[in-house]
Protein backbone atom coordinates (compact mmCIF):
# COMPACT_ATOMS: atom_id res chain seq x y z
CA UNK A 1 0.00 0.00 0.00
CA UNK A 2 1.05 3.25 -1.00
CA UNK A 3 1.63 5.73 2.07
CA UNK A 4 1.23 9.38 2.56
CA UNK A 5 3.97 11.93 3.28
CA UNK A 6 3.39 12.92 6.96
CA UNK A 7 1.19 11.09 9.38
CA UNK A 8 1.62 7.92 7.63
CA UNK A 9 -2.49 8.16 6.68
CA UNK A 10 -3.15 5.70 3.56
CA UNK A 11 -3.93 6.71 0.16
CA UNK A 12 -7.39 7.13 -1.08
CA UNK A 13 -8.36 4.92 -4.16
CA UNK A 14 -10.87 6.07 -6.83
CA UNK A 15 -13.86 4.59 -6.92
CA UNK A 16 -16.73 4.36 -9.53
CA UNK A 17 -17.98 8.02 -10.91
CA UNK A 18 -15.16 9.87 -8.83
CA UNK A 19 -16.48 8.23 -5.31
CA UNK A 20 -14.09 8.35 -2.85
CA UNK A 21 -13.50 5.01 -1.69
CA UNK A 22 -10.83 5.36 0.56
CA UNK A 23 -8.54 2.21 1.64
CA UNK A 24 -8.20 4.41 4.94
CA UNK A 25 -9.59 7.47 6.13
CA UNK A 26 -9.78 10.21 3.74
CA UNK A 27 -7.23 12.52 4.17
CA UNK A 28 -8.41 16.49 3.52
CA UNK A 29 -5.92 19.25 4.51
CA UNK A 30 -7.40 22.65 5.30
CA UNK A 31 -4.88 25.22 4.73
CA UNK A 32 -5.51 28.67 6.67
CA UNK A 33 -7.55 28.48 10.03
CA UNK A 34 -9.31 32.02 9.96
CA UNK A 35 -12.67 33.15 9.95
CA UNK A 36 -13.75 30.17 6.95
CA UNK A 37 -10.79 27.72 7.39
CA UNK A 38 -10.94 27.13 11.38
CA UNK A 39 -14.84 26.52 11.37
CA UNK A 40 -14.27 24.52 8.37
CA UNK A 41 -11.49 22.43 10.40
CA UNK A 42 -13.34 22.10 13.28
CA UNK A 43 -17.04 20.79 11.93
CA UNK A 44 -15.12 18.15 9.75
CA UNK A 45 -12.88 16.86 12.66
CA UNK A 46 -16.38 16.72 14.47
CA UNK A 47 -18.08 14.66 12.04
CA UNK A 48 -15.27 12.41 10.26
CA UNK A 49 -12.52 13.20 12.37
CA UNK A 50 -14.11 11.45 15.63
CA UNK A 51 -15.63 8.88 13.90
CA UNK A 52 -12.20 7.72 12.10
CA UNK A 53 -13.69 8.13 8.42
CA UNK A 54 -10.99 11.39 7.67
CA UNK A 55 -8.04 12.44 9.22
CA UNK A 56 -8.45 16.02 9.04
CA UNK A 57 -5.17 18.78 8.89
CA UNK A 58 -5.26 22.53 9.54
CA UNK A 59 -1.99 24.12 7.97
CA UNK A 60 -1.78 27.56 9.37
CA UNK A 61 1.29 29.73 9.40
CA UNK A 62 0.53 31.46 13.20
CA UNK A 63 -0.05 28.98 16.05
CA UNK A 64 -3.19 31.33 17.14
CA UNK A 65 -6.07 32.02 15.86
CA UNK A 66 -8.02 35.76 16.29
CA UNK A 67 -11.16 36.63 14.03
CA UNK A 68 -10.12 39.27 11.90
CA UNK A 69 -12.75 41.42 12.13
CA UNK A 70 -11.67 42.26 15.41
CA UNK A 71 -8.23 43.60 14.51
CA UNK A 72 -8.95 47.41 14.27
CA UNK A 73 -10.25 47.14 17.66
CA UNK A 74 -7.02 45.32 18.71
CA UNK A 75 -5.32 48.57 16.77
CA UNK A 76 -7.20 50.72 18.99
CA UNK A 77 -6.84 49.07 22.14
CA UNK A 78 -10.35 48.35 22.75
CA UNK A 79 -9.90 44.59 23.17
CA UNK A 80 -6.67 43.00 24.28
CA UNK A 81 -5.48 39.94 21.72
CA UNK A 82 -4.42 37.80 24.32
CA UNK A 83 -7.87 37.52 25.46
CA UNK A 84 -9.58 36.51 22.26
CA UNK A 85 -6.68 34.47 20.63
CA UNK A 86 -7.35 30.43 20.56
CA UNK A 87 -4.49 28.23 19.89
CA UNK A 88 -4.73 26.27 17.10
CA UNK A 89 -3.08 22.98 18.70
CA UNK A 90 -5.73 23.20 21.60
CA UNK A 91 -8.74 23.13 19.37
CA UNK A 92 -7.05 20.43 17.16
CA UNK A 93 -7.02 18.35 20.25
CA UNK A 94 -10.73 19.28 21.25
CA UNK A 95 -12.09 18.38 17.69
CA UNK A 96 -9.86 15.98 16.63
CA UNK A 97 -7.84 17.48 13.36
CA UNK A 98 -4.31 17.77 13.34
CA UNK A 99 -2.42 20.87 13.65
CA UNK A 100 0.56 21.35 11.21
CA UNK A 101 2.50 24.54 11.68
CA UNK A 102 3.88 26.20 8.60
CA UNK A 103 3.00 28.37 5.56
CA UNK A 104 1.73 26.73 2.34
CA UNK A 105 4.56 27.06 -0.04
CA UNK A 106 3.49 24.80 -3.13
CA UNK A 107 1.06 22.51 -4.31
CA UNK A 108 1.79 19.51 -6.41
CA UNK A 109 -1.21 18.39 -8.17
CA UNK A 110 0.27 15.18 -9.97
CA UNK A 111 1.26 13.66 -6.38
CA UNK A 112 -1.26 15.19 -4.23
CA UNK A 113 0.85 16.96 -2.06
CA UNK A 114 1.47 20.44 -0.83
CA UNK A 115 4.61 21.67 0.67
CA UNK A 116 4.74 23.44 3.70
CA UNK A 117 7.53 26.21 3.57
CA UNK A 118 10.22 25.30 6.84
CA UNK A 119 9.32 27.13 10.07
CA UNK A 120 11.80 29.26 11.60
CA UNK A 121 12.40 31.05 15.02
CA UNK A 122 13.39 35.08 15.57
CA UNK A 123 17.00 34.14 16.13
CA UNK A 124 17.16 32.30 12.37
CA UNK A 125 17.33 28.76 13.99
CA UNK A 126 14.93 25.97 12.33
CA UNK A 127 12.23 24.56 14.12
CA UNK A 128 10.33 22.42 11.76
CA UNK A 129 12.14 22.02 8.00
CA UNK A 130 10.45 22.24 4.67
CA UNK A 131 7.47 19.68 4.42
CA UNK A 132 5.09 17.61 2.01
CA UNK A 133 1.27 16.66 3.47
CA UNK A 134 -0.69 14.58 1.36
CA UNK A 135 -4.48 14.75 0.28
CA UNK A 136 -7.30 13.64 -0.97
CA UNK A 137 -9.31 16.77 -0.64
CA UNK A 138 -7.75 20.16 -0.53
CA UNK A 139 -9.62 23.65 1.03
CA UNK A 140 -7.57 26.41 0.13
CA UNK A 141 -8.72 29.41 2.92
CA UNK A 142 -5.78 31.16 3.38
CA UNK A 143 -7.66 34.84 3.19
CA UNK A 144 -5.78 38.04 1.85
CA UNK A 145 -4.01 40.99 2.40
CA UNK A 146 -4.38 44.65 2.05
CA UNK A 147 -3.90 45.82 -1.36
CA UNK A 148 -1.04 48.53 -1.97
CA UNK A 149 -1.69 49.06 -5.53
CA UNK A 150 2.76 48.87 -5.52
CA UNK A 151 2.31 52.62 -4.32
CA UNK A 152 5.99 54.05 -3.10
CA UNK A 153 6.36 54.39 0.81
CA UNK A 154 3.67 51.61 1.93
CA UNK A 155 5.54 49.00 2.90
CA UNK A 156 8.28 50.57 4.86
CA UNK A 157 6.24 53.81 6.46
CA UNK A 158 2.74 52.49 6.80
CA UNK A 159 1.07 49.65 8.78
CA UNK A 160 -1.75 47.19 7.86
CA UNK A 161 -4.38 45.39 9.66
CA UNK A 162 -3.49 42.29 7.85
CA UNK A 163 -2.27 40.17 11.01
CA UNK A 164 -2.07 40.31 14.43
CA UNK A 165 0.77 41.49 15.19
CA UNK A 166 0.19 44.21 12.96
CA UNK A 167 -2.86 45.48 15.07
CA UNK A 168 -0.51 45.06 18.15
CA UNK A 169 2.36 46.84 16.93
CA UNK A 170 0.51 49.64 15.98
CA UNK A 171 -1.18 49.70 19.38
CA UNK A 172 2.00 49.80 21.31
CA UNK A 173 3.33 52.62 19.56
CA UNK A 174 0.40 54.91 19.33
CA UNK A 175 0.29 54.23 23.16
CA UNK A 176 3.73 54.90 23.51
CA UNK A 177 3.06 58.04 21.03
CA UNK A 178 0.44 59.47 23.44
CA UNK A 179 2.72 58.84 26.82
CA UNK A 180 5.24 60.71 25.43
CA UNK A 181 2.99 63.71 24.02
CA UNK A 182 2.06 63.91 27.72
CA UNK A 183 5.60 64.16 28.72
CA UNK A 184 6.26 66.93 25.71
CA UNK A 185 2.75 68.93 26.91
CA UNK A 186 0.26 70.62 24.58
CA UNK A 187 3.18 71.41 21.86
CA UNK A 188 3.10 67.61 20.66
CA UNK A 189 0.97 66.77 18.41
CA UNK A 190 0.03 62.73 16.69
CA UNK A 191 -1.28 62.61 13.26
CA UNK A 192 -3.44 59.65 12.40
CA UNK A 193 -3.39 59.31 8.40
CA UNK A 194 -6.07 56.34 7.50
CA UNK A 195 -6.07 55.33 3.94
CA UNK A 196 -8.94 53.82 2.92
CA UNK A 197 -12.59 54.76 3.82
CA UNK A 198 -14.16 50.99 3.67
CA UNK A 199 -15.55 48.92 7.08
CA UNK A 200 -12.18 48.49 8.36
CA UNK A 201 -11.36 52.57 7.88
CA UNK A 202 -13.94 54.32 9.04
CA UNK A 203 -14.82 51.90 11.96
CA UNK A 204 -10.87 52.32 13.11
CA UNK A 205 -11.22 56.37 12.84
CA UNK A 206 -14.25 55.84 15.28
CA UNK A 207 -12.73 53.50 17.43
CA UNK A 208 -9.59 55.14 18.00
CA UNK A 209 -11.20 58.30 18.40
CA UNK A 210 -12.89 56.74 21.66
CA UNK A 211 -10.18 55.08 23.13
CA UNK A 212 -7.65 57.53 22.67
CA UNK A 213 -9.66 59.51 25.12
CA UNK A 214 -10.50 57.07 27.36
CA UNK A 215 -6.63 56.60 27.72
CA UNK A 216 -6.00 60.11 28.37
CA UNK A 217 -8.21 59.10 31.26
CA UNK A 218 -5.78 56.82 33.10
CA UNK A 219 -3.46 59.47 34.71
CA UNK A 220 -2.21 61.09 31.07
CA UNK A 221 -2.66 64.76 32.54
CA UNK A 222 -1.15 66.67 30.47
CA UNK A 223 -2.69 64.95 27.39
CA UNK A 224 -5.48 66.92 25.59
CA UNK A 225 -6.23 64.71 22.74
CA UNK A 226 -9.17 67.37 21.38
CA UNK A 227 -5.88 69.57 20.51
CA UNK A 228 -3.20 67.34 20.04
CA UNK A 229 -4.46 64.57 18.19
CA UNK A 230 -5.36 64.48 14.42
CA UNK A 231 -7.59 62.14 12.54
CA UNK A 232 -7.70 61.70 8.61
CA UNK A 233 -9.29 59.04 6.87
CA UNK A 234 -7.88 59.74 2.53
CA UNK A 235 -10.42 58.00 0.27
CA UNK A 236 -9.58 58.11 -3.53
CA UNK A 237 -13.49 57.09 -4.35
CA UNK A 238 -16.34 59.30 -4.57
CA UNK A 239 -17.87 58.60 -1.50
CA UNK A 240 -17.01 56.60 1.85
CA UNK A 241 -18.21 52.76 2.28
CA UNK A 242 -18.37 52.11 -1.64
CA UNK A 243 -20.56 49.30 -1.99
CA UNK A 244 -22.70 49.75 0.94
CA UNK A 245 -26.36 52.16 0.67
CA UNK A 246 -26.87 55.62 0.82
CA UNK A 247 -28.08 56.08 4.02
CA UNK A 248 -25.22 54.05 5.76
CA UNK A 249 -22.46 55.96 4.08
CA UNK A 250 -24.60 59.16 5.20
CA UNK A 251 -24.93 58.24 8.84
CA UNK A 252 -21.13 57.33 9.20
CA UNK A 253 -19.89 60.48 7.60
CA UNK A 254 -22.33 62.66 10.14
CA UNK A 255 -21.20 60.37 13.04
CA UNK A 256 -16.93 60.78 11.93
CA UNK A 257 -17.48 64.78 10.59
CA UNK A 258 -19.29 65.51 14.27
CA UNK A 259 -16.40 63.83 15.56
CA UNK A 260 -13.87 66.28 14.38
CA UNK A 261 -11.98 63.72 11.78
CA UNK A 262 -11.36 64.79 8.71
CA UNK A 263 -12.81 62.67 5.81
CA UNK A 264 -11.31 63.35 1.89
CA UNK A 265 -12.82 61.67 -0.20
CA UNK A 266 -11.56 61.25 -4.62
CA UNK A 267 -7.92 61.84 -2.99
CA UNK A 268 -5.92 59.14 -4.24
CA UNK A 269 -2.56 58.08 -2.22
CA UNK A 270 0.43 58.39 -4.58
CA UNK A 271 3.28 58.45 -2.11
CA UNK A 272 3.75 57.56 2.27
CA UNK A 273 6.86 58.49 3.65
CA UNK A 274 7.80 59.35 7.46
CA UNK A 275 5.70 62.59 7.51
CA UNK A 276 2.59 61.36 6.24
CA UNK A 277 1.38 60.61 2.61
CA UNK A 278 0.90 62.75 -0.58
CA UNK A 279 -2.41 62.40 -3.05
CA UNK A 280 -2.49 62.86 -6.87
CA UNK A 281 -4.10 66.44 -6.83
CA UNK A 282 -0.74 67.38 -4.62
CA UNK A 283 -2.65 67.92 -1.21
CA UNK A 284 -0.04 67.02 1.67
CA UNK A 285 -1.60 64.59 4.53
CA UNK A 286 0.70 64.55 7.86
CA UNK A 287 0.69 61.26 9.38
CA UNK A 288 3.28 60.28 12.15
CA UNK A 289 1.27 57.00 11.56
CA UNK A 290 -0.50 55.90 8.55
CA UNK A 291 -2.97 53.16 8.25
CA UNK A 292 -3.19 51.49 4.87
CA UNK A 293 -6.98 49.72 4.67
CA UNK A 294 -7.10 50.22 0.93
CA UNK A 295 -8.50 47.05 -0.96
CA UNK A 296 -7.66 43.74 -0.54
CA UNK A 297 -5.23 41.41 -2.78
CA UNK A 298 -4.26 37.55 -2.23
CA UNK A 299 -0.62 36.03 -1.39
CA UNK A 300 1.61 35.54 -4.62
CA UNK A 301 1.43 32.07 -3.54
CA UNK A 302 -1.75 32.04 -5.34
CA UNK A 303 -0.68 33.45 -8.17
CA UNK A 304 0.44 29.90 -9.83
CA UNK A 305 -0.28 27.36 -7.63
CA UNK A 306 0.39 24.05 -9.10
CA UNK A 307 -1.24 25.64 -12.22
CA UNK A 308 -4.70 26.34 -10.72
CA UNK A 309 -6.74 29.20 -12.16
CA UNK A 310 -6.56 32.65 -10.42
CA UNK A 311 -7.47 36.31 -10.93
CA UNK A 312 -5.36 39.55 -11.17
CA UNK A 313 -5.65 39.90 -7.52
CA UNK A 314 -4.51 36.69 -7.04
CA UNK A 315 -7.98 34.59 -5.78
CA UNK A 316 -8.14 31.11 -7.07
CA UNK A 317 -11.02 31.25 -9.20
CA UNK A 318 -13.84 28.27 -8.58
CA UNK A 319 -17.14 26.90 -9.82
CA UNK A 320 -20.44 27.60 -8.48
CA UNK A 321 -19.69 24.47 -6.42
CA UNK A 322 -16.50 26.04 -5.12
CA UNK A 323 -14.50 23.80 -6.80
CA UNK A 324 -10.93 24.84 -8.49
CA UNK A 325 -12.01 25.24 -12.06
CA UNK A 326 -9.10 22.42 -12.93
CA UNK A 327 -8.91 20.83 -10.59
CA UNK A 328 -12.36 18.72 -8.54
CA UNK A 329 -10.37 17.83 -5.52
CA UNK A 330 -9.56 20.84 -4.67
CA UNK A 331 -11.36 23.51 -3.33
CA UNK A 332 -11.14 27.28 -2.63
CA UNK A 333 -13.08 29.28 -0.18
CA UNK A 334 -13.42 32.62 1.71
CA UNK A 335 -11.22 36.09 0.90
CA UNK A 336 -8.58 33.67 -1.47
CA UNK A 337 -11.72 32.70 -3.84
CA UNK A 338 -13.32 34.36 -6.58
CA UNK A 339 -16.44 32.43 -6.34
CA UNK A 340 -19.38 33.80 -9.18
CA UNK A 341 -22.08 35.37 -7.30
CA UNK A 342 -24.52 38.09 -9.78
CA UNK A 343 -24.49 40.55 -12.58
CA UNK A 344 -20.73 38.85 -13.21
CA UNK A 345 -19.54 40.03 -10.16
CA UNK A 346 -17.88 37.86 -7.31
CA UNK A 347 -19.04 37.07 -3.86
CA UNK A 348 -17.56 40.05 -1.67
CA UNK A 349 -14.89 38.89 1.14
CA UNK A 350 -16.56 39.02 4.12
CA UNK A 351 -16.09 37.35 7.56
CA UNK A 352 -20.30 35.85 6.65
CA UNK A 353 -19.18 34.44 3.62
CA UNK A 354 -16.41 32.57 4.78
CA UNK A 355 -18.87 31.38 6.98
CA UNK A 356 -21.04 30.32 4.67
CA UNK A 357 -18.77 28.58 2.48
CA UNK A 358 -17.30 26.96 5.32
CA UNK A 359 -20.55 25.21 6.25
CA UNK A 360 -21.12 24.81 2.21
CA UNK A 361 -17.72 22.93 1.64
CA UNK A 362 -18.20 20.57 4.69
CA UNK A 363 -21.39 19.54 3.44
CA UNK A 364 -19.64 18.91 -0.48
CA UNK A 365 -17.22 17.08 1.26
CA UNK A 366 -19.94 14.42 3.18
CA UNK A 367 -21.52 14.32 -0.54
CA UNK A 368 -18.09 13.30 -1.93
CA UNK A 369 -17.46 11.08 0.09
CA UNK A 370 -20.84 9.51 -0.36
CA UNK A 371 -20.12 9.71 -4.04
CA UNK A 372 -23.07 12.30 -5.05
CA UNK A 373 -21.75 15.36 -6.50
CA UNK A 374 -21.17 18.54 -4.44
CA UNK A 375 -24.18 21.21 -4.62
CA UNK A 376 -23.52 24.81 -6.25
CA UNK A 377 -23.13 27.27 -3.21
CA UNK A 378 -25.04 30.69 -3.41
CA UNK A 379 -24.07 33.51 -1.38
CA UNK A 380 -26.79 34.95 1.05
CA UNK A 381 -26.29 38.14 1.64
CA UNK A 382 -27.77 39.39 5.41
CA UNK A 383 -26.55 42.42 5.39
CA UNK A 384 -23.99 45.19 6.54
CA UNK A 385 -23.17 46.91 9.78
CA UNK A 386 -20.55 49.57 10.63
CA UNK A 387 -19.94 49.71 13.66
CA UNK A 388 -18.71 53.64 15.10
CA UNK A 389 -17.12 52.26 18.50
CA UNK A 390 -18.73 53.67 21.28
CA UNK A 391 -20.69 56.51 18.82
CA UNK A 392 -23.19 54.39 16.57
CA UNK A 393 -23.88 51.22 15.25
CA UNK A 394 -25.34 51.91 11.83
CA UNK A 395 -27.00 49.53 9.39
CA UNK A 396 -29.29 46.98 7.39
CA UNK A 397 -30.19 43.62 7.91
CA UNK A 398 -32.02 40.66 6.25
CA UNK A 399 -35.66 40.35 7.63
CA UNK A 400 -35.99 37.25 9.85
CA UNK A 401 -39.14 35.93 7.71
CA UNK A 402 -38.95 37.68 4.32
CA UNK A 403 -35.76 38.65 2.43
CA UNK A 404 -36.23 42.48 2.09
CA UNK A 405 -33.81 44.61 4.42
CA UNK A 406 -34.53 46.72 7.30
CA UNK A 407 -32.30 49.78 8.35
CA UNK A 408 -30.58 49.39 11.72
CA UNK A 409 -29.14 51.74 13.94
CA UNK A 410 -27.59 52.49 17.89
CA UNK A 411 -27.97 50.10 20.33
CA UNK A 412 -29.77 47.03 18.32
CA UNK A 413 -27.78 47.23 15.19
CA UNK A 414 -24.57 46.90 17.94
CA UNK A 415 -26.08 43.78 19.64
CA UNK A 416 -26.05 42.12 15.94
CA UNK A 417 -22.74 43.24 15.42
CA UNK A 418 -21.27 41.87 18.01
CA UNK A 419 -23.20 38.63 17.82
CA UNK A 420 -21.77 37.81 14.19
CA UNK A 421 -18.76 37.36 16.37
CA UNK A 422 -20.48 35.18 18.69
CA UNK A 423 -21.96 33.00 15.96
CA UNK A 424 -17.77 32.79 14.92
CA UNK A 425 -17.42 31.11 18.75
CA UNK A 426 -20.28 28.90 18.62
CA UNK A 427 -19.12 27.57 15.16
CA UNK A 428 -15.91 26.70 16.85
CA UNK A 429 -17.08 25.89 20.42
CA UNK A 430 -20.96 24.92 20.49
CA UNK A 431 -23.80 27.06 22.16
CA UNK A 432 -22.92 26.56 25.85
CA UNK A 433 -19.68 27.22 25.55
CA UNK A 434 -20.07 30.01 23.81
CA UNK A 435 -22.79 31.20 26.06
CA UNK A 436 -20.34 30.45 29.10
CA UNK A 437 -17.44 33.11 27.66
CA UNK A 438 -20.28 35.84 26.60
CA UNK A 439 -20.79 35.70 30.54
CA UNK A 440 -17.52 35.48 31.57
CA UNK A 441 -16.58 38.04 29.47
CA UNK A 442 -19.19 40.87 30.70
CA UNK A 443 -18.16 40.16 34.07
CA UNK A 444 -14.75 40.77 33.94
CA UNK A 445 -15.51 43.75 32.01
CA UNK A 446 -16.17 45.11 35.27
CA UNK A 447 -12.50 44.28 36.62
CA UNK A 448 -10.89 45.91 33.57
CA UNK A 449 -9.42 48.91 32.34
CA UNK A 450 -11.80 50.04 29.81
CA UNK A 451 -9.06 50.06 27.16
CA UNK A 452 -5.75 48.28 26.65
CA UNK A 453 -3.05 50.48 28.80
CA UNK A 454 0.11 49.06 27.13
C1 LIG B 1 -9.81 45.09 10.30
C2 LIG B 1 -10.81 44.25 9.55
C3 LIG B 1 -12.16 44.33 9.87
C4 LIG B 1 -13.09 43.55 9.20
N1 LIG B 1 -14.40 43.64 9.55
C5 LIG B 1 -15.30 42.84 8.95
C6 LIG B 1 -16.68 42.88 9.35
O1 LIG B 1 -17.06 43.66 10.22
N2 LIG B 1 -17.54 42.04 8.74
C7 LIG B 1 -17.15 41.17 7.76
O2 LIG B 1 -17.98 40.41 7.24
N3 LIG B 1 -15.86 41.11 7.37
C8 LIG B 1 -14.92 41.92 7.94
N4 LIG B 1 -13.62 41.87 7.54
C9 LIG B 1 -13.23 40.92 6.48
C10 LIG B 1 -13.08 39.53 7.09
O3 LIG B 1 -12.19 39.59 8.16
C11 LIG B 1 -12.57 38.54 6.05
O4 LIG B 1 -13.43 38.57 4.94
C12 LIG B 1 -12.51 37.12 6.61
O5 LIG B 1 -11.67 37.06 7.74
C13 LIG B 1 -12.03 36.16 5.54
O6 LIG B 1 -11.92 34.89 6.09
P1 LIG B 1 -10.89 33.83 5.49
O7 LIG B 1 -11.11 32.57 6.22
O8 LIG B 1 -10.97 33.84 4.02
O9 LIG B 1 -9.46 34.43 5.82
P2 LIG B 1 -8.82 34.89 7.20
O10 LIG B 1 -9.83 35.01 8.26
O11 LIG B 1 -8.00 36.09 6.87
O12 LIG B 1 -7.86 33.67 7.57
C14 LIG B 1 -6.76 33.32 6.76
C15 LIG B 1 -5.87 32.37 7.55
O13 LIG B 1 -4.88 31.85 6.66
C16 LIG B 1 -3.59 31.89 7.29
N5 LIG B 1 -2.61 32.00 6.20
C17 LIG B 1 -2.35 33.05 5.40
N6 LIG B 1 -1.41 32.75 4.50
C18 LIG B 1 -1.06 31.45 4.73
C19 LIG B 1 -0.16 30.55 4.11
N7 LIG B 1 0.59 30.89 3.04
N8 LIG B 1 -0.05 29.29 4.61
C20 LIG B 1 -0.81 28.90 5.69
N9 LIG B 1 -1.69 29.73 6.30
C21 LIG B 1 -1.82 30.97 5.82
C22 LIG B 1 -3.66 33.10 8.20
O14 LIG B 1 -2.74 32.98 9.26
C23 LIG B 1 -5.12 33.03 8.69
O15 LIG B 1 -5.22 32.24 9.84
C24 LIG B 1 -12.66 42.66 8.18
C25 LIG B 1 -11.30 42.58 7.86
C26 LIG B 1 -10.39 43.38 8.52
C27 LIG B 1 -8.91 43.29 8.16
Amino acid sequence: MERALVGDIPRRQEGRAGALSAVGAHRIVVVGGGAGGLELATRLGDRLGRRGRAHVTLVDRSRTHLWKPLLHEVAAGSMDMHDHQLDYLAQARWHRFTFALGALAALDRAARTITVAAVIDDEGGEILPQRQIGYDTLVIAIGSESNDFNTPGVREHAFTLDNTWQAHLFHRRLVNACFRANYAGVGERIDIAIVGAGATGVELAAELHNTIRVLAGYGLENFDPARQIHLTVVEAGPRILAGLPDHIAEGTLRVLTDLGVDVLTSEKVVSVDAKGLKTASGRDVPGNFVVWAAGIRCADVLADLGGLESNRINQLVVKPTLQCTRDDDIFAIGDCAAAPWKDGRTVPPRAQSAHQMASHVSKSIDRRMRGEAPLAYRYRDFGSLVSLGDYDTVGQIMGFISSEKFRVEGWFARFVYISLYRQHIWALHGFWRMALDTLARMIRRQTEPKVKLH
